[in-house]
């Protein structure tokens, strides 16, 4: 495995892939879900033996057991690795909420102290009204003078110049975690500033939510070389970029995690022609963003029980890896099966105001599903 350093100013070195637990194997019995701790622990304990050291997980995840899940996994070596979660913001009602959902994760997460603790999913308004509102930054240096945390650190979802805002009021903050792809590189000037300011930068959503991880001809499209599976490719750009500490990813099996970390141990994952190579190349593709839905499914559930994510990955199928008969086969499937479609939809509007991409989801729904009707139903 490849370390690095996390920034300059937490002094921590973090293997350059990192385990994002949001999407550990469960279970469902009775309506209720768990995590199948059966196959979460040895997983999570091979990536550790494999190199991994840094695990993020939050409250949100694996319906609110991906906390426990991992502390129990790592609880024979839990010194030696980084742990990482979040304080849910939009739960947070007053100062002292920070400390009460601090503790909670300890206690979930069963150990003394959190390495890297995050405000989570920053936007400017919420950092303008709740950490400096409510004087949250008083409460995290508090906690880490306890030794409660060891890096305080924030997660992003806005536009981009916001995050300038957030660091340069932040002043304490050490790390940040943000969405970065070789679809999504709205973020890329700041992942640059958060770097020259001495934060660790971490990315997630490598491949994309899953949308670069289906075999294309991505590669060879973008370079005229030959084959490299669209997954690593993506793996590859993202930990090419200098700026880049640690790509975190949710491996939900053991090949998975063995594919990862073969990128995650290659000192050059892309050396920088390559890289800029591929970055100019991609700009030339730029309708592959035209619907950017990370599959994060904070859209659901929809009380019309339309399926979003599932139709925004169909439609990118089509659209972005020309996958025309796949992206019909899959959204005939849906609708076979009952799947709602737009004109169940009864305009609560929950869905757009959960979406972290601030996408327009009835209006793309509606474009994205007469393009897939028109694709018919293969034979
Ligand atoms: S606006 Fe429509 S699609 Fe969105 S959550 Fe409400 S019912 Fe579902
Ligand atoms: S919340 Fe937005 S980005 Fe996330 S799955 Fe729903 S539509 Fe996609």
């Amino acid at each position: 495995m490849q370390y690095r350093n996390y920034g300059s100013i937490s002094g921590e070195k973090i293997s350059a892939l990192g385990f994002g637990c949001m999407r550990l194997p469960e279970v469902e019995a009775d309506g209720k879900w768990r995590v199948d701790e059966e196959k979460s622990t040895p997983l999570l304990r091979r990536a550790k033996e494999l190199g991994v050291n840094y695990f993020d997980t939050g409250y949100y995840y694996c319906h609110h057991n991906s906390e426990s899940a991992v502390g129990k996994a790592v609880k024979p070596f839990r010194s030696d690795v980084l742990l990482s979660t979040k304080i849910p913001m939009g739960e947070l009602k007053e100062a002292g909420d920070y400390r009460r959902w601090l503790e909670r994760s300890l206690r979930e997460l069963d150990t003394d102290y959190v390495d890297f603790y995050h405000f989570w999913s920053l936007d400017k308004t919420t950092f303008d009204d709740k950490v400096i509102g409510f004087k949250l930054l008083d409460e995290a240096r508090k906690a880490k003078e306890e030794g409660l945390i060891r890096h305080i650190s924030f997660s992003f979802h806005d536009d981009a110049q916001a995050i300038r805002h957030i660091i340069d009021r932040g002043e304490i903050f050490e790390t940040m975690l943000v969405q970065y792809n070789l679809l999504d590189r709205s973020n890329e000037e700041m992942i640059a500033y958060a770097s020259a300011k001495g934060l660790g930068v971490a990315a997630m959503g490598p491949v994309g939510g899953g949308r670069l991880a289906a075999p294309t001809e991505l590669y060879s499209r973008l370079t005229g070389k030959g084959s490299l599976p669209t997954y690593e490719l993506a793996l590859r750009f993202v930990l090419g970029n200098p700026h880049i500490n640690c790509a975190l990813s949710g491996m939900q099996d053991l090949a998975m995690l063995e594919k990862n970390i073969r990128v995650g141990s290659d000192e050059t994952p892309l050396n920088a022609a390559e890289w800029q190579q591929i970055g100019d190349a991609l700009e030339k593709l730029r309708r592959f963003s035209d619907l950017y839905c990370t599959g994060c499914a904070y859209c659901q559930p929809c009380p019309a029980g339309i399926d979003i994510p599932k139709i925004f990955s169909a439609y990118t199928y089509h659209n972005v890896y020309e996958l025309h008969n796949h992206a019909a086969q899959m959204f005939a499937e849906y609708t076979k099966k009952g799947g709602n479609t737009l004109k169940s939809c009864k305009n609560c509007g929950f869905c757009e105001r959960k979406c972290p991409q601030h996408l327009s989801i009835r209006q793309e729904l509606a474009r994205v599903e007469s393009a897939l009707e028109k694709l018919g139903v293969p034979a």
